[in-house]
């Protein structure tokens, strides 16, 4: 996509992280900085960890919440077939952005993330799509300007490069502030640096919960992967696609059953 086609672009932005969460301000500061025609569609509530679904049992309600602003109460792949089938139907986008979320999507974890199933669904309805992530530290704040300092140069390198039309981007940027970014990395999906865990607790009335946790994990860490590339430092950029076929076994297990 040319700088000239980038600026006359139609850009949807959404995100997981829900309507009223600083993260979306910071990527439609982004989209702003690539064109003046920028709409947003994202879920009303936080739906981090929701990943690619899909609301078919009940309904879906976009509210208004200003000039080409709405919220959904739905996930984000609600929000973007809402938004590119119905909302904007007239004149569709031509790009999608999702997130930019609070936290990185890396690894295996790309598959728990709302913000990736934004990406994922533009993708799928032919549309290039990029999902940005800023990796924080809990307790301490979220250094949103490293994301919206290198987000629209990122943007407009890769969309100028352009991608098959089952690919879509993923974006990553590191904990630290704008000016101590080492640079950009290009990568592939890495290795999970971390496992799942449950917690137990108790409630004030005796009744037990659980809670989705996770303990640091032993790791090979994979040199051109995500996590290394934002452990370092460096902003991360991977090309991911829907296609989970894995070839190897295929052609294995293709041999297996042959007569
Ligand atoms: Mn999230």
């Amino acid at each position: 996509m040319t700088p000239e086609k980038i600026a006359r672009a139609r850009i949807l932005v959404t995100n997981d992280d829900g309507i009223h969460a600083p993260g979306l301000e910071a990527l439609v500061e982004i989209a702003s900085q690539l064109s003046k025609d920028v709409w947003i569609v994202a879920p009303e509530a936080n739906q981090s960890g929701a990943g690619h679904s899909l609301s078919i049992s009940k309904p879906l309600r976009a509210r208004e919440v200003s000039d080409r602003k709405f919220a959904v109460e739905g996930t984000p792949t609600d929000c973007v077939l809402l938004a590119v089938k119905h909302l904007m139907k007239d004149h569709k986008p031509d790009i999608v952005l999702s997130g930019v979320n609070r936290g990185t999507n890396m690894s295996d974890d790309v598959t728990y993330s709302g913000t990736i199933a934004g990406a994922m669904e533009g993708c799928l309805l032919g549309l290039p799509s990029i999902a940005f992530s800023q990796a924080f530290a809990y307790e301490h704040p979220v250094k949103w300007a490293t994301a919206t300092a290198f987000g629209a140069d990122v943007a407009r390198k890769v969309l100028a490069a352009g991608w098959p039309l089952n690919v879509f981007i993923n974006v990553n940027f590191p904990n630290v502030v704008a000016s101590a970014v080492k640079g950009i990395k290009v990568t592939r999906q890495g290795v999970r640096a971390f496992g799942s865990s449950i917690v137990e607790r108790i409630d004030p009335r005796g009744g037990h919960y659980y809670w989705n946790s996770y303990t640091p994990g032993e790791h090979e860490d994979d040199p051109d992967g995500d996590v290394s590339a934002i452990r370092a430092g460096y902003v991360s950029v991977t090309p991911l696609h829907l296609d989970l076929t894995h070839d190897a076994t295929r052609k294995k297990l293709a041999a297996e059953f042959a007569d």
